[in-house]
């Protein structure tokens, strides 16, 4: 890794300051690594983003990088990217590559959003940055080498990116609910909730890292870091319900372990001073995309689940005592961007809605029209705390985040 960060630095020290000029043309190429989940996600975002924002710069989608050929090709072929690959360092050499989309599992993102800096590549990284905290400090040193020359990333926090979630942040800043004083998190999804589901690389420290703490709980801390602030310390406990799973393709009954957390808790204070408590579960029954968040303040009180994610709660201790109680705002236009998608109020934006505006987002900091979060070096802050919640529970300490 070390190696890697030292031919960043010589190479992007030798680039010309003329490429973050290139970027701002009305074209930009776009590159896409991983077809799974979220590389299907991600190249419906590109292929879309220009006909529902008509401000951002038009991607072009050059180059799409499967392992599996077969894969690549069809997918090369259903999103209308012109090249495929079987090796992601085509894409790094493909000089009509310029921003590449980074969307397979957690371990293989750190070699190939640093080497894509390397090669003065934009790059949008799905979440979490890597396996370690290592990985994640070498890829915001990569990043703030690659930024000094104009070049941007991004990481797939896409819940931040909610109509009702920005109107949540704007609700705050107003003083809708008076002073900040507590914040309460909780997410917690079923997927891997029954005992029998096979293991898979997730389960897998050296493959996934981290478990729930680095599949849901990051995007409850960055969720928390946009609304609140950034949190600055944490006394957790993990827990691991199911610690061995049937091996996939086994005939004769093997099992795999399971390396990291089920589950996880944390006592939290924010930098600000403010507590609050997180929570998260992947083994929840029922939960699908529980991602809830209650903003206490000393005159009201912000509620907002992303099972619901066209809705937020909002009380507020005015008025009358008898007629107070919590008011349901369903978005609509008038909660940017969502007039983007919909003319018509509580009609709903949904889940591939929110990596379209991601992506807007993303062109806007390559365009250099307006900054972009979270980038790199906001997303180390967060691995800060879903790092610091694992070591809090091994250590049973308070673990400095901050
Ligand atoms: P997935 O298993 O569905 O897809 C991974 C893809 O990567 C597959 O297409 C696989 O063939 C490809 N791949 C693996 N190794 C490769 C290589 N060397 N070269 C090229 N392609 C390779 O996984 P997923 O659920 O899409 O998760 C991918 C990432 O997205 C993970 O980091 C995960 O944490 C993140 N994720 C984010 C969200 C979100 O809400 N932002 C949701 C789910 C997953």
């Amino acid at each position: 890794m070390t190696k890697l960060l030292e031919q960043a630095h010589s190479r992007l020290e030798s680039m010309s300051l003329a490429l973050f000029k290139e970027q701002t043309m009305d074209s930009i190429g776009v590159g896409l690594i991983g077809t799974g989940y979220m590389g299907k996600c991600h190249a419906t975002a590109w292929g879309s983003v220009k006909a529902r924002f008509s401000s951002v710069i038009t991607p072009r989608l050059e180059m799409l990088c499967d392992a599996d050929d077969t894969v690549a090709r069809n997918c090369a072929q259903a999103f209308g990217f012109t090249n495929h690959s079987t090796n992601w360092c085509d894409l790094l050499d493909n000089p009509a590559v310029d921003v590449i989309s980074i969307t397979t599992p957690n371990g293989l993102h750190p070699e190939m959003a640093i080497e894509a800096l390397q090669a003065g590549k934009h790059v949008w990284c799905e979440k979490p940055m890597g396996l370690t905290l290592d990985h994640a400090s070498s890829m915001t040193t990569a990043a703030q080498l690659a930024a000094t020359k104009g070049i941007q990333t991004q990481l797939g926090y896409n819940y931040v990116h909610n109509p009702a979630i920005i109107h949540a942040q704007k609700l705050i800043k107003d003083g809708a609910i008076g002073r900040v004083i507590h914040f309460r998190g909780q997410v917690d999804e079923d997927y891997m909730a029954d005992p029998l589901l096979p293991w898979t690389w997730r389960c897998k420290i050296e493959d996934g890292g981290l478990g729930t703490l680095g599949d849901l709980a990051c995007h409850l801390v960055s969720l928390a870091h946009y609304l609140v602030g950034d949190i600055a310390k944490v006394l957790a406990d993990i827990d691991t319900a199911h610690k061995e799973r049937p091996l996939p393709d086994s005939t004769t009954g093997e099992i795999g372990a399971v390396e990291n957390e089920d589950m996880a808790q944390a006592v939290i204070r924010f930098k600000s001073g403010i507590s609050g408590l997180i929570s998260s579960s992947r083994v929840a029954w029922g939960r699908k995309s529980m991602l809830r968040i209650e903003i206490h303040g000393d005159k009201g009180m912000i509620v907002f689940d992303q099972e619901r994610m066209n809705e937020l709660e909002l009380f507020q201790a005015t008025g009358d005592r008898s007629t107070r109680g919590f008011t349901r705002i369903l978005t609509g236009p008038e909660h940017l961007p969502y007039g983007e998608f919909c003319p018509a109020a509580g009609h709903q934006v949904g889940f591939n809605e929110l990596k379209i505006i991601e992506a807007a987002q993303f062109l806007d900091a390559i365009s250099g029209k307006k900054a972009n979060w979270p980038n790199f070096e906001d997303g180390q802050k967060i691995e800060r705390v879903i790092h610091g919640v694992s070591e809090s529970a091994k250590r049973g300490s308070w673990i400095e985040t901050n």
